[in-house]
């Protein structure tokens, strides 16, 4: 346990693909005035530096925010992103790089709360130094999300957004996936749920994609995004995937406008591929990156 440190793989595809997302559902359900509780189950050291000692020569940071950071881009999307990371990085030189917590800390309004759980004993305090000096708005604690969720949920205003991020270092984390989501949508059925998974155990993956099919789920929206083909040696990670569990309304347009951007933009090789799907739960996750699209031909993969 705790051997994952989430500053190496700051800003890589995956983060790009999972913060657009979260910013934009978070940017999308803020519409409505009723106060949203964004509750973070794994959340990471917060605010993490770049050039630092500790990731300097592994960092994959450049093959991520680095492809898109002083680009001129055509989705809306991506601006905004750029715009929330470069909130952290005045000098416009990329320094920072802002994990969920604090993307979550820079968007929300008086009103919207935020927990997030951390356990990794070197992460936990940057993190609830970054969160320090609100203690009703903001809240970091180490203790173990997945059983957090539990106890948070309903939130008191009855709109809340839930991410589930958790490193999957341990095969146990897929099941706890489920478990969570399952006590979390007996307990709030409303709540928009982001499940974060990587693109490497595919056995594992599948039966987390099938598992969610079979809960009890209205709608939900699929998307993915893979960079290259898979090395000979299995390391690295090729792409990612979100599943968002009640998406609020437009989020698949904005990410349909998005997804070619990123895998032109972030695709490394022919088996680039991205799909944006929104159905219900059987349909939306019925297989593995469905339909992908491909950098080759470019297709629209996209459909509802
Ligand atoms: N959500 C962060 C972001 O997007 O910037 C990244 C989180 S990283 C993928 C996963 C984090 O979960 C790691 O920092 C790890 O130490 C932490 N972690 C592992 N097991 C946990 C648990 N049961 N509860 C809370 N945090 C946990």
């Amino acid at each position: 346990m705790f051997a994952y440190r989430h500053a190496f793989h700051a800003g890589n595809h995956a983060d790009v693909l999972k913060h657009i997302t979260l910013i934009e559902t978070l940017r999308l359900m803020q519409q409505k005035e009723a106060p949203i509780w964004v509750i973070d189950t794994h959340a990471g050291a917060g605010l993490y530096t770049l050039q630092s000692a500790l990731v300097r020569d592994k960092a994959e940071w450049p093959t991520g925010i680095g492809k898109l950071w002083g680009a001129n881009h055509q989705a809306e999307a991506i601006h905004r992103y750029l715009d929330v990371i470069a909130a952290f990085n005045p000098k416009k030189k990329m320094t920072f790089y802002p994990g969920s917590p604090l993307i979550v800390r820079h968007l929300l309004r008086e009103e919207d709360r935020l927990r997030a759980f951390e356990m990794h004993p070197s992460d936990i305090g940057p993190l609830q130094t970054a969160l320090k000096g609100e203690p009703r708005r903001l809240k970091a604690e180490r203790k173990d999300g997945f059983q957090q969720l539990r106890a948070l949920l309903p939130p008191t205003s009855r709109r809340g957004l839930i991410l589930i991020d958790p490193p999957y270092e341990m095969r146990q984390d897929y099941q706890h996936v489920i478990t969570a989501l399952k006590e979390g949508l007996a307990r709030f059925a409303t709540g928009v749920y982001l499940v974060w998974y990587p693109e490497i155990a595919r056995f594992q993956v599948d039966r987390l994609l099938r598992q969610i099919s079979g809960l009890p789920i209205q709608e939900v929206l699929h998307v993915t995004l893979s960079v290259r083909a898979a090395l000979k040696d299995g390391l690295g990670l090729k792409g990612s995937g979100m599943v968002v569990i009640n998406p609020p309304y437009g989020l698949k347009a904005i990410l349909d406008e998005t997804l070619p951007v990123l895998m032109k933009t972030l695709g490394e090789d022919r088996q680039a591929r991205y799909a944006v799907k929104e159905a219900d739960a059987k349909t939306a996750l019925g297989q593995n990156n469905p339909g992908a699209a491909s950098v080759s031909s470019l297709r629209k993969s996209s459909s509802s």
